[in-house]
């Protein structure tokens, strides 16, 4: 009896990992403790979820059984994904619970020490898998806001969309630079220029994940580390040609902020940097990631890409020397093995033949268990399905505002816009004016946009046109530019069609050939022309065109909302305050060219920072002190606005081209002034100085 009384509350313990109050890392080490070898190395895989189901079989369940037991129960893999080169399985946001809830449990039901899975997406403008989801606008468009808060709040409310649905894991925010606009990833930017993008992303980071991980929120993860907004010739995963100093000035200040916002993971760089994969860069993944930066969270594949190092790269000679190559760099898990089997019997092997040390394994597993006891995985593995919808589909309110933000005035006579004061009857013309895809752009429910005969819900360029037309205006659509447009102006939507990765790669800058006969159409009828450009980077316009045009407005990829923002602006609801995120070329022989390099060829067609409003901001009364300086701004004109105070900075007597050194958005009613202080970072310049200049880099740029 007394050893009985004695051992009994031992026995109903709980497992220290199992005990929510102890620190994570307490857990982690006693979990690791109980796991076999091959549960350790399972954690180190991550396996697409359709391409092993099948499209639409989830819906038809039950589940894959021959799947379900190889993949979780006898591989032990820790985490599942839905990339973006698939359509998802399934649709709509209810679904999509009960399908992450129904592989949560038989992942647990079938694992000896009950761990749970890690589910990833790229949500990298709201939930975007998701029929019926808030889109927000692309990185890109957010950029043009030069609003840090929020990508914050944007952050926030795709995560809770997530977590709604069981995804505890997001493959964003974006921490390249969008240095080349012919490339097709740019528009998934925050721009060109390393401060903005900082900024962004690590606001973006510390929105999704809040302060500890808690239930509303989800890991995000930095990609593509690092130096995979370079390739050579805008090429997606041609090789970059980088300096260390190029790496560290330009590339790496994004991540270095996600990082110091505490971001839970890192996505490597798909391409090469000077020949190196970065799949098989010990130094980018160790040495710059891990010893200089510090960072002590996972360190992700890309899409198949221990693979690619045998196939594509040939730097390994076998998948099992690629899995080494990988490990040994520093990639803790792997993004589709297509064979989950294949890729645990080769982290085996290495192990047991002691070419890779059982340490590394731990280390890698650990992480992931980090992430999963943080995340309250092992508390709370599932969601209500009935909570899912509501999740998904909120923060419209905060598109429509992200995406009225975003978009950029580029030109105006003066006399055109906004619409409904001079300018009484308008004809709306282009298929894109009433084409949720052209908004969406790419990874929108499926990888290129919306797959053929899917629809989510958004408000087009007509639909927020038709919204807002004041009484006594009229208001007319047509796909094509009629003969003769009995109206006063034409609206012309045109841009890209949505895209993703290399497929969307642009060497020429150019605008679809049937949209640029549109435009063309449209100027040859005399009226004034406002063009609309729904696009995922600069476009280069012919001159004989874009003279001729009453006023250009660019609209990025502004998401579901985005139709309602551009109407606001152009009937002046809206007054424009997007400042473009990058340099807008003249023609395509300029590019790569930015502003904080010596530009090749004269100047850009618009600056970087460049953005026109209904009304005139002045500034008065420059002070800077030390490591700040304060600018006086008043709003001159006649209507409300919002303005960001742009501070470039160099060394002073330095000839080199000026970069930002700090921002700030303010708004002010018609008279209104006020004070605007901007910190400087610190140590921006040691010695001797700096210049410091606010306002615009290249105050004329021709008007039509
Ligand atoms: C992309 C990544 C993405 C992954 C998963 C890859 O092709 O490069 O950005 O996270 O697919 O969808």
């Amino acid at each position: 009896l007394t050893a009985l009384l004695l051992t009994a509350p031992a026995s109903a313990q709980p497992a220290p990992y199992l005990d929510p109050s102890l620190p994570a890392e307490r857990r982690v080490a006693d979990l690791l403790g109980r796991m076999t070898l091959e549960e350790k190395v399972g954690q180190l895989a991550q396996i697409d979820v359709l391409r092993l189901m099948g499209q639409g079989e989830w819906d038809r369940g039950p589940l894959n059984p021959e799947w379900m037991e190889n993949v979780l129960a006898r591989q032990h893999v820790g985490s599942l994904l839905s990339g973006g080169g698939n359509a998802p399985v399934p649709n709509t946001p209810a679904a999509w619970a009960r399908m992450t809830n129904d592989l949560q449990r038989y992942a647990i039901e079938h694992s000896r020490l009950k761990i749970p899975i890690l589910y990833g997406v790229d949500a990298v403008h709201g939930h975007n898998n998701v029929v019926g989801a808030t889109i927000f606008p692309h990185n890109l468009g957010l950029g043009a806001t030069f609003d840090p808060p929020l990508a914050r709040r944007i952050g926030e409310v795709t995560a809770r969309a997530l977590r709604a649905t069981g995804i505890t894991w997001n493959f964003s925010p974006d921490a390249d630079l969008g240095r080349d606009p012919r490339w097709g990833r740019f528009y998934e930017t925050w721009g060109e220029d390393p401060l903005l993008a900082s900024s962004m992303v690590a606001e973006n980071v510390r929105g999704q994940q809040g302060d500890t991980l808690g239930p509303n929120a989800v890991a995000a993860t930095l990609k593509h580390f690092a130096g995979y907004g370079a390739p050579i010739g805008g090429k997606d995963r041609a090789d970059a040609r980088l300096t260390d100093a190029e790496l560290r000035a330009v590339h790496l200040p994004p991540f270095q902020a996600g990082l110091a916002a505490g971001v839970a993971a890192v996505m490597v760089n798909s391409g090469s940097v000077n020949g190196v994969p970065g799949h098989a860069s010990g130094k980018l993944l160790t040495d710059v990631l891990r010893k200089n930066l510090g960072f002590t969270g996972v360190t992700i594949s890309d899409w198949e890409d221990v693979t690619r190092l045998q196939t594509v790269y040939k730097v390994a000679p076998t998948y099992r020397d690629a899995v080494r190559l990988a490990l040994t760099a520093g990639v803790d898990v792997s993004m589709v093995p297509h064979d989950a089997r294949g890729f645990t019997g080769a982290v085996l092997d290495l192990v047991r033949a002691g070419e890779v040390p059982v340490s590394r394994i731990d280390e890698a597993a650990g992480r992931v268990l980090n992430l999963k006891f943080r995340l309250g995985l092992f508390e709370r593995p599932y969601v209500d399905p009935a909570g899912a919808e509501a999740a998904v589909t909120a923060g419209r309110d905060l598109a429509l505002r992200a995406a009225r933000e975003s978009v950029t005035l580029l030109a105006t006579d003066g006399r055109t816009l906004p619409l409904g004061k001079t300018v009484k009857n308008v004809l709306v013309v282009g298929e894109r004016a009433r084409d949720p895809r052209s908004q969406l752009g790419g990874w929108t429910v499926g990888w290129q946009g919306l797959p053929e005969g899917e629809s989510t819900r958004a408000i087009t360029v007509l639909d927020g046109m038709k919204a807002v037309v004041p009484p006594g205006t009229s208001l007319a659509y047509s796909p094509t530019v009629p003969a003769k447009p009995s109206v006063d102006t034409l609206v012309v939507v045109v841009g890209e069609p949505p895209h993703a990765e290399g497929e969307a790669d642009n060497p020429g800058l150019a605008l679809p050939d049937t949209d640029l006969a549109l435009l063309r159409a449209a100027v040859a009828t005399g009226k004034p022309v406002v063009a609309v450009l729904l696009a995922g980077r600069p476009l280069v316009l012919p001159e004989n065109v874009r003279t001729r045009l009453a006023a250009l407005v660019m609209a990025y990829l502004p998401g579901s909302e985005g139709g309602r923002a551009i109407a606001d602006v152009l009937y002046g609801n809206t007054n424009p305050s997007g400042r473009l995120p990058f340099t807008w070329p003249r023609s395509a022989t300029q590019v790569p060219g930015t502003y904080d390099e010596p530009f090749p060829g004269g100047t850009p067609l618009y600056p970087f920072g460049y953005g026109l409003s209904y009304t005139t901001f002045s500034y008065s009364g420059l002070r800077a002190t030390g490591d700040s300086i304060t600018v006086n701004v008043t709003n001159i004109g006649k209507v409300a606005g919002a303005h960001t105070v742009l501070a470039f900075a160099r060394p002073a007597g330095a000839a080199s081209p000026l970069k930002l050194a700090a921002f700030g958005r303010v708004v002010l009613g018609p008279g209104e002034a006020r004070n605007v202080s901007l910190s400087l970072p610190r140590g921006l310049f040691p010695a001797g100085g700096a210049e410091i200049r606010v306002g615009a880099l290249q105050t004329t740029t021709e008007q039509p």
